[in-house]
């Protein structure tokens, strides 16, 4: 191996650096990139556990008394209807609402297990 004079010790040098700089740069922007996307598709994730537990129904209470009530609203002129908690949309409308009030106001048990599940999971997404 022939011995290298200065200059070109500085030009390996500069041109390594270079070429750490792009391939870092590089890196960088690939490992953006992926983080985006791979957030968008938890937060999609995220969304379905959170509709799925979901009970769909508020308890309140009344004269003393605990009621039940479906939080299914349906805007003005469809046939559809939303869930103001979680955004998860019913072909049925507030009828199907309804179903879940009449369903959760039969089994407390599952509604309060439900809604434990959710509480758990909307105090997650909110630290992330
Ligand atoms: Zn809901």
């Amino acid at each position: 191996m022939p011995e290298l004079e200065w200059w070109q010790w500085v030009l390996g040098l500069t041109l390594t650096g270079v070429g750490l700089l792009f391939g870092t740069l590089a890196f960088k922007v690939a490992l953006t990139f992926n983080v985006t996307e791979w957030l968008e598709r938890r937060d999609r994730k995220w969304e379905q556990r959170i509709r799925f537990c979901c009970p769909h129904v508020e308890v309140y209470k009344e004269n003393g008394q605990f009621m039940i009530r479906g939080l299914m609203r349906s805007p003005f002129g469809t046939t559809q209807a939303f869930c103001t908690q979680c955004g998860q949309v019913f072909i049925g409308g507030e009828d199907e609402g309804r179903e879940w009030v009449e369903y959760y106001s039969r089994n407390h048990d599952e509604y309060f297990a439900k809604m434990k599940a959710f509480q758990k999971l909307t105090r997650k997404v909110q630290k992330l």
